[in-house]
């Protein structure tokens, strides 16, 4: 029966609403409640007297007690959203037959975070309060008055209510949650819910602590003389007030502009550091927008077009084991296809052992998993399910799953490792990464003629790359003389690898490419890596103990000093690094920001390396400076929030002159 179903969609979004808007906790993927709701939605549609007051579709959000309630001046709103093009179409051009074609639109990043609405006094900010049901909030003042993105008074002595979004920085949540680990305290499942657990702390010093900040972009005109006429220009004036706006807007002529938009973004947001979740797409004229007005929920003049979802939940079929270029055994959770993030997929990352207990995750359990950009999907949470319970707990293997070796690792290290050196696995995993665009770059050299070359015993480790000659490649299947050569010669190419990449293709354990260059510009040759002491490298900016004691314990590895030695023999020698001009930014984090006029970001990068420093790509406290070019944008606004130093291009080379 409908109403059944009706009545069963009420009870499952109301309890998802409560463990998402009060506990900060979901416990589903905003896609999977997305199709909830939308089929509660149509479901009403067909039978409207079906719709009571109290349903979801009715109301929004959800309010906890944890703070003083406060009633908006001012409704807010949700958005009405769709994860297809077609029904933006027909969003438009109803609008569009109303009001003439070419409607202009404004298109703006949907910041995955939560609202708040902020009262100004003659310029001075008095009340900062969440978006709650839209009717009532939580009045949040003093916390968000930790937010340094947040003005306390205005650069106009203007009455004026403001929208936000409040988020986290995708970096500082990634590090919230590290320390969180470490602490042995609650993690957080995504950016969203850390905002929002972090803005409503009772004790305010957590909030101050947490890295917050907030884009603003709505602007409530009803109290100012000359108020701006469309949305665009309101987001202009938002700016000119202080407030910070996204600088990623955009003034669309009409709905395929928009499309445009969306696709653009679908795949550049993930080199944001904020999370979003798809783009909100308004009417750009405020007389329409009046016009046009409300649904109980949303308004009828905006709506967003959400990206393909970037977790789903999913069952676990299977826990497969594989061996990486360290020996590290990494579990993998197996599960039937699923579409996440604009493909499928049917593997996701379990880390290691200890991820896996604490996770509790268990086959046959139902897991939540997510995919940031390239990375392969990672197991973020398990769904309190009733079968969890009953499900045997997951135990880790004794013995190597490949070669049968022994397995240990170090105390205190999460990872086992396969430790028979011959183990097949791991050889193939080490000579498929030595062959990697991170590494050596041989880059013809695919996977499959790899497997032949070791099955067919031509190769045991990376160093037999470089005995190989164009006859044994031509005993490989399907390769012929042209093929042989070609891969001969790209072997042969690599002898003369920069050193960066040489150290990377060692495989030493926790050293990435990052910390391989930085190894090779501080020692400039692997005869002078080898002779490091402990001391020397944990002296570097960048390199801490557990890195040090992992090189070092590397470079005096007989069976390493041998195959080092070996690669020397059959001559890969990686040109002499140049020296290290001077030690002005020793020690120092640089941020760069904008277009630079003389230099291109790499030429300021290898330039702030020759003289000491390192860059990042991201502003925190441990910023040294700010490398500004022209049209910078939110890193600038940070360090500026946050008073760190900011160094023009002519800035910075007139200190690098000196
Ligand atoms: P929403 O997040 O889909 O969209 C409305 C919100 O977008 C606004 O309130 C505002 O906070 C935000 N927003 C961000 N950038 C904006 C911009 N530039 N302009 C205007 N608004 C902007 O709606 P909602 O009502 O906040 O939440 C509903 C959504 O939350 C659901 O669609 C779902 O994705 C998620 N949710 C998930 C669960 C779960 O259990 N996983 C439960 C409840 C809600």
């Amino acid at each position: 029966m409908v109403i059944d179903r009706i009545n069963y969609l009420k009870d499952e979004i109301n309890k998802h609403n409560y463990n998402y808007y009060v506990l900060d906790n979901p416990t589903i993927s905003d896609f999977e409640y997305d199709k909830l709701f939308a089929e509660l939605k149509e479901l009403e549609g067909q039978n409207p007297f079906l719709v009571t007051p109290d349903s979801p579709t009715q109301r929004l959000g959800g309010v906890s007690e944890k703070f003083l309630p406060y009633t908006h001046k001012h409704r807010l709103y949700s958005l009405d959203n769709t994860y297809n093009y077609d029904d933006l179409i027909k969003w438009y051009k109803k609008i569009e037959k109303q009001y003439g074609e070419n409607l202009e639109l404004v298109c703006e990043l949907k910041i995955d975070g939560l609202a708040i609405a902020l009262s100004y006094d003659n310029g001075i900010f008095t009340t900062g309060v969440t978006r709650g049901d839209g009717v009532t909030g939580e009045e949040i003042t003093q916390n968000l008055k930790t937010i340094h993105a947040i003005p306390l008074k205005l650069f106009e002595d203007v009455n004026v209510e403001v929208r936000g979004e409040i988020y986290m920085p995708k970096s500082s949540f990634e590090k919230l949650n590290e320390e969180n680990l470490k602490n042995g305290e609650k993690l957080f499942a995504n950016p969203r819910n850390a905002a929002a657990g972090s803005i409503r702390q009772l004790d305010r010093t957590i909030t101050a602590k947490r890295d917050l900040s907030m884009f603003t972009y709505t602007l409530i005109t009803d109290k100012l003389n000359n108020p701006p006429q469309t949305h665009y220009a309101s987001l202009m004036y938002l700016k000119k007030l202080g407030f910070k706006v996204n600088p990623n807007i955009k003034l669309c002529k009409n709905v395929h502009e928009a499309i445009e938009y969306c696709k653009e973004w679908e795949n550049k947001r993930f080199e944001l550091d904020y999370a979003t979740d798809g783009v909100v797409i308004k009417i750009n004229k405020i007389a329409i927008q009046d016009e046009l007005g409300y649904t109980s929920r949303a308004p009828k003049w905006a709506t967003a077009f959400k990206f393909p979802p970037e977790e789903v939940t999913t069952k676990i079929k299977d826990i497969e084991l594989g061996v990486g270029k360290t020996g590290a055994v990494t579990p993998v959770a197996i599960f039937d296809p699923v579409q996440l993030a604009g493909s499928t997929v049917s593997r996701a990352s379990l880390h290691n052992f200890d991820e896996i207990k604490r996770l509790d995750v268990r086959i046959g359990d139902t897991v939540l998993i997510k995919k940031a950009a390239e990375i392969i999907p990672k197991v973020i949470k398990v769904i309190d399910t009733p079968e969890h319970s009953s499900l045997p707990k997951y135990k880790p293997p004794k013995t190597c799953p490949v070669c049968g070796g022994k397995l240990g690792g170090k105390t205190g290290e999460v990872n086992l490792y396969c430790l028979n050196p011959n183990c097949s696995e791991l050889m193939k995993s080490k000579i498929e990464f030595w062959v990697s665009k991170d590494a050596m770059d041989i880059d013809s050299l695919g996977p499959s003629i790899i497997e032949q070359l070791y099955d067919k015993k031509f190769i045991t480790s990376p160093v037999d790359l470089y005995r190989l000659t164009i006859d044994d490649f031509m005993k490989l299947d399907l390769v012929k003389e042209k093929s042989a050569s070609n891969f001969y010669n790209a072997i042969n190419e690599s002898k003369t690898r920069s050193l960066k990449r040489l150290i990377t293709a060692l495989t030493i354990k926790n050293i990435g490419k990052e910390t391989a260059d930085i190894l090779a510009n501080e020692f400039g040759s692997i005869e002078r890596l080898k002779t490091a002491t402990i001391e020397e490298l944990k002296a570097i900016n960048g390199i801490g103990l557990v890195m040090a004691d992992d090189i070092y314990e590397f470079f005096h590895d007989e069976k390493n000093v041998i195959m080092l030695n070996e690669l020397k023999e059959l001559g890969v020698n990686p040109p002499p690094v140049e020296a290290r001009k001077s030690d002005i930014l020793k020690g120092q984090t640089i941020v760069l920001t904008g277009t630079l006029q003389h230099l291109t970001r790499s030429e300021a990068t290898e330039i702030i390396k020759s003289h000491g420093g390192k860059t990042s790509s991201s502003v925190s406290k441990n910023t040294s400076f700010v490398l500004a070019g022209e049209n910078a944008g939110s890193k600038l606004e940070k360090a500026q929030a946050l008073n760190i130093k900011i160094l023009t291009e002519e800035d910075f080379l007139g200190m690098i002159k000196e």
